[in-house]
């Protein structure tokens, strides 16, 4: 069994600040320390299962959180940011199934811990032919493009709820119940890493009786981005085939969700680039 593991950190256990997100914080040194435990608790529970090949891309910002070197040394870590299909990069190369850490809801979602949609200062919302997508949504779909299904998932419970709603039979834990956007009833590091231990043997049964689908929306895709500021509206439309649609609006169509994903990667780097002139 190959393995992939995408790791975010806004739904790892005991994360719910802006404080626990950010690399110049001392607490983002606690919560980076969190994100490497359940992390390693998966990836000890999948050599357990006789996996024969494990990869971890680090998903989150700068996507260089993970203390590689605490990490076993039979795991390979996808670091470093920007990157092709950015949370699920290496993807392409050949897994049986993707476990998806630490992840979060869509921005706007009433009650869930850090909520936001790949950027949360450029991004108000992403349309996929009209119906709002979230993170788990589309880096599930990249990898049901290449024939991966997401067997195991972890976050907060709203993100959990969504979660059990894209992919049916999915397992789940949740790490947190939120009470806000920044506050939470968190369970304890040592239960979560207890829990991904059960979990990750019941998954990978669950991938070996073909039990979980890889997910597969269908193309064509008509992609909407609402930027939270104009002005990344007027830099996105220069590109070929992206349409203005209203003020903070554009638009295009992909034949497969990969090209729509890089191109909506490329256009939020951008938005992100003239943010900060
Ligand atoms: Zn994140």
């Amino acid at each position: 069994m190959r393995v992939f593991i995408s790791v975010d950190m806004e739904g790892i256990v005991g994360v719910v600040s802006l404080k626990h997100v950010i690399s110049d914080s001392k607490e983002y040194e606690r919560a980076r320390k969190w994100m490497t435990l359940e992390v390693k608790a998966a990836v000890e529970a999948l050599q357990e299962t006789g996996a024969e090949k494990i990869v971890v891309a680090d998903s989150h910002g700068s996507m260089i959180n993970l203390l590689i070197e605490e990490l076993p040394e039979y795991v390979d870590v996808v670091t470093g940011f920007p990157r092709a299909t950015c949370m699920v990069a290496y993807i392409d190369k050949g897994f049986d199934t993707a476990l998806f850490l630490g992840y979060h809801s869509k921005k706007g979602t009433i009650h869930s811990i850090l909520d936001h949609t790949i950027s949360g200062s450029t991004i108000q919302r992403i349309k996929i032919n009209g119906f709002e997508v979230s993170e788990f949504w589309l880096n599930a779909a990249v990898a049901g493009y290449y024939n991966v299904p997401i067997s195991l998932v972890t976050g907060d419970d709203k993100l959990i709820e969504h979660a059990k709603n894209t992919v049916p039979n999915i397992e789940t834990i949740v790490t947190k119940y939120a009470l806000g956007r920044r506050a939470a009833l968190t369970k304890h590091p040592k239960t979560i890493e207890k829990e991904i231990r059960k979990a990750v043997p019941k998954a990978i049964e669950k991938v070996k009786k073909k039990q979980v689908a890889s997910f597969k929306p269908q193309p064509p895709f008509n992609v909407e981005l609402e930027f939270t500021d104009s002005t990344m509206a007027d830099v996105a439309e220069l590109i070929p085939n992206v349409k203005r649609i209203q003020g903070n609006i554009v638009g295009y169509t992909a034949q497969d969700i990969v090209e729509a994903y890089k191109l909506m990667e490329a256009l939020i780097i951008m938005a992100i680039g003239i943010l900060k002139r």
